[in-house]
């Protein structure tokens, strides 16, 4: 059987119709496929790759902290440099009140740790999330998600969470006494990037400290540069209490955090102690892997770039199958007439050299989220693919 076969059959499926391809190699911002053939990639492993793929500096920081050690003892007992290093670069790029990181193994488990400690520091226990919100597959996560197609085959859920549409004065009003949390996104990226209004996000958090409620943002896909700034809730001024962090944080390995200040989570140390607990949460390795390429990301000034990349794509993306473009920094939706174009430009940009993807609640928009170091060539060359691919459907 080759290889295909034996992922067919051995490997557990998350759809029923898995892209398939089979990818021997990465290298900048292309995969490669068994035949050789190159696929430039629009979406970095799902806003993971910022860097692009296969950056030295990582690989070396992987292959140095793999010699001197692996994992050694369940997470927060020992000192481990790379995990003290990384939290502290991360701190330093920081607002003061976010100076107390917790990594994780994945996003969903930051989401995790966010909704136990919010209830830990406030003492109450009611959620409050948004419609067509993405936060993970776990259950707490799940019950976080903002749509019933995904959450409604898992009930029971987590009770106490209610969900209200992004950007609406519903959502604040919601907030009341028994509130611990509010989790949003600071962009809504699989609701096909939706961003705050400057006001609303002002008039929540204003809300929430009136009510004692903690305001948790998601950047888990909008942190490291994605929207333009390093962090996405840079572009509003409004800091939350607790910050969720993964994907691109681990420069290609698993790696999530939940940050917050030092005093909320000395909550998490006592009555119980161990509040949140994790084997593997926080490996030297992905912790090693993370910080080499946070350095990269700040001396090599990449954020900055991200403006003009926008610009670049905005001005090609036009044709007469495109209905919008809604986009923050390099987390792009190109939106058509339906789920089904996407899937057959999707289908026939693969053919030509390009991979990209679609939106979980927006399924009739196109995924643009390269690596942040994609060239002005490159950009290029992928405006012409898709161009050429709407001209065929
Ligand atoms: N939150 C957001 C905004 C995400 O985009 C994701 C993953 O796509 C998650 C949470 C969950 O992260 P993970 O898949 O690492 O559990």
């Amino acid at each position: 059987m080759n290889t295909r076969q034996l992922f067919q059959q051995h490997l557990a499926p998350t759809s029923p119709a898995p892209v398939g391809l089979h990818i021997v190699s990465a290298s900048g911002n292309y995969l490669y496929d068994a035949d050789g053939k190159a696929y430039l990639d629009l979406i970095g492993g799902i806003s993971v790759c910022n860097l692009g793929h296969g950056r030295k500096e990582v690989i070396d920081a992987i292959t140095k902290q793999a010699n001197d050690y692996l994992h050694i003892m369940v997470y927060g007992e020992l000192v481990q440099t790379p995990q003290v290093a990384y939290s502290a670069a991360l701190a330093a790029q920081l607002p003061a009140s976010l100076s107390s990181v917790y990594f994780t193994n994945s996003g969903a488990e930051a989401v995790e740790g966010a909704i136990k400690l919010a209830k830990r520091v406030t003492g109450k226990t009611n959620l409050i999330a948004c419609n067509n919100s993405y936060h993970g597959s776990t259950t707490g996560a799940l019950s976080l998600l903002g749509d019933e197609y995904w959450r409604n085959a898992f009930r029971p859920l987590m009770p106490g969470v209610g969900h209200y549409d992004y950007n609406t004065r519903e959502l604040i009003d919601a907030i009341d006494d028994h509130t611990a949390a509010v989790f949003i996104e600071s962009v809504q990226g699989e609701a096909g990037v939706l961003a705050p209004k400057q006001a609303w996000l002002e008039a929540l958090a204003t809300r929430c400290k009136e009510k004692g409620a903690l305001l948790v943002m998601d950047e888990i896909q909008t942190g490291f540069g994605r929207t333009g700034t390093l962090w996405g809730f840079e572009h509003y001024g409004v800091v939350p209490d607790i910050l969720l962090l993964g994907k691109a944080l681990g420069g290609g390995m698993p790696l999530g955090a939940f940050v917050a200040s030092w005093e909320m989570m000395q909550t998490l140390t006592e009555n119980p102690v161990l509040g949140h607990i994790t084997t593997f949460g926080g490996h030297p390795v992905c912790c090693a892997a993370g910080k080499a390429a946070f350095d990269i990301l700040l001396q090599e000034k990449i954020v900055g770039g991200v403006a003009a990349k926008e610009k670049l794509f905005l001005e090609k993306l036009h044709h007469p199958k495109i209905k919008a473009v809604s986009s923050k920094g390099l987390l792009m939706a190109v939106e058509l007439d339906s789920a089904d174009e996407v899937m057959k430009v999707l289908h026939n940009a693969m053919q030509k050299g390009l991979f990209s993807d679609w939106f979980l609640f927006a399924p009739q928009c196109i995924r643009i989220a390269p690596p942040l170091t994609i060239s002005a060539k490159e950009i290029e060359t992928a405006c012409n693919i898709l161009l050429a691919c709407l001209d065929e459907i």
